[in-house]
């Protein structure tokens, strides 16, 4: 690695300079959008292989190219290990992201047209579950459900079961980037089931607690077509999974391709396998329990200072702030006085939210990327601490500098994972 480093410092020192910069940055603040994590060294190793010279389109043993000897083993280990980590009938592992499994996954199984449940955006749900501005937003009806004000945030199954029935959707989705609760993905099925619809959850933020078994796994109820993407609490390469039922793998398969892409990434494949086998190990489901208690913690800390939290709490890896209520500072103030003394976190609407998304009214934050670099609960307590200074005092200069030189200082006694020493620019 240190070879190839220098070899790029010597031949194109901007780039170089760029990327020494960001792992000083990563280095010395405290990441907390719940979507980031640090991948393995081992993963940064493999990403960096002659693989990424290699054209493989098709799937092992069926592919448009020759020279597959090796490519087709990276694809079945990546495949089997996924199968075995999720308990999946079936596993594709060639989505080049998050947007692209779960595109794959609705054409394969839906016409244009045809209508779909999913989670309201300012709820919890995501862009890709057919927001307007999206292309799936276009290409098929989405129909939008909400989650309830004052029962911690809780679906109401019932009034879902009624639009289900009124809608006759051929896909009920659920999942969710800013959603702090579980899911009862019995009572999906249920309602899937009564109106002949397939049943897709999109485990994108939350895939690795589920692999770890910390969070239930969709698949266990029944569930048609599980996505996730690897690089969040699975803490692998940018990368989706399509996971699936015998019943959906022809289509699915058909769908990443030739549907919706060209060669896959065989260095980024090989890397999710390398993840995925380190996600099947004891030391993961003890990261994964960390990462829920660390979430718990910091919701205790918080709450125990006046902050409003959406849904009272967090059962998962996740929180929203309310920070018009709790400080008087819309999402976008909020994480700039964080920004300023080395915390990074992000905007985010929060239900029905009457402000503009870039400027809504709360924060998430999220514990993956933190318990990566060994942090633990006495630290969430500490940052909690630095967090709701710096959103009571964001003008106070003098105080924000005191405070960033303070996170700096910590942050220093967490290693990186993959840096041995970050260079500074
Ligand atoms: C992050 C995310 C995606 C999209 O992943 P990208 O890799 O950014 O395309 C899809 N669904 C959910 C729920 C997500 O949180």
């Amino acid at each position: 690695m240190d070879h190839h480093r220098q070899l790029l410092a010597d031949n194109d020192p901007e780039i170089a300079a760029a990327i020494g910069g960001e792992e000083v940055r990563q280095r010395d603040g405290i990441e907390l959008i719940p979507s980031e994590n640090y991948t393995y060294p081992e993963v940064l190793a493999t990403l960096g292989t002659v693989l990424t010279n290699k054209y493989a389109e098709g799937y092992p043993g069926r592919r448009y190219y020759g020279g597959q000897q090796f490519t087709d083993r990276i694809e079945d280990i990546a495949r089997e290990r996924a199968r075995a980590l999720f308990r999946a009938e079936h596993a594709n592992v060639q989505p080049l992201s998050g947007s692209a499994m779960n595109q794959a996954a609705y054409l394969a199984c839906l016409q244009p047209g045809d209508t779909v449940l999913a989670m309201d955006l300012s709820h919890g749900g995501h862009l890709t579950h057919g927001a307007p501005v999206s292309h799936m937003g276009r290409l098929f009806n989405f129909v939008r459900y909400k989650t309830r004000h004052n029962q911690q945030g809780a679906i109401d199954y019932d009034a879902l079961m009624a639009t289900a029935l009124e809608t006759r959707p051929k896909l009920v989705l659920c999942g969710f980037s800013s959603y702090p609760r579980g899911l009862d993905y019995g009572a999906f099925r249920r309602i899937a089931d009564a109106v002949g619809a397939l049943a897709m959850a999109d485990i994108a933020h939350i895939g690795g607690l589920v692999a770890a078994g910390a969070l239930r796994n969709p698949l266990d109820d029944g569930f048609d077509i599980v996505t996730t993407t690897v690089h969040k609490s699975l803490r692998g390469p940018r990368a989706g999974l399509v996971l699936c039922r015998s019943a959906q793998a022809k289509a699915i398969d058909a769908s990443v391709f030739p549907g919706l892409q060209g060669g896959p990434h065989m260095h980024t494949i090989a890397a999710t396998a390398v993840a995925l086998r380190k996600a099947a190990e004891p030391a993961f489901r003890d990261y994964a329990r960390q990462v829920l208690a660390n979430a718990q913690a910091l919701a205790t800390a918080l709450l125990a200072q006046g902050v409003s939290l959406i849904t009272g709490g967090t059962d998962n890896h996740l929180l929203v702030l309310h920070t018009i209520d709790s400080f008087g500072l819309d999402g976008r103030r909020a994480e700039e006085a964080l920004d300023r003394i080395g915390i990074a976190a992000n905007k985010q609407v929060v239900p029905d939210d009457p402000r503009p998304p870039l400027r809504p009214s709360g924060l998430r934050i999220g514990t993956p990327a933190a318990t990566t670099r060994g942090m633990g609960e006495a630290e969430m307590h500490r940052i909690a601490g630095w967090m709701v200074d710096a959103m009571r005092h964001p003008d106070d200069a003098a105080r924000l500098s005191r405070l960033a030189d303070e996170v700096r200082a910590f942050c220093r006694q967490f290693p990186l994972p993959g840096v041995t020493e970050a260079r500074a620019a």
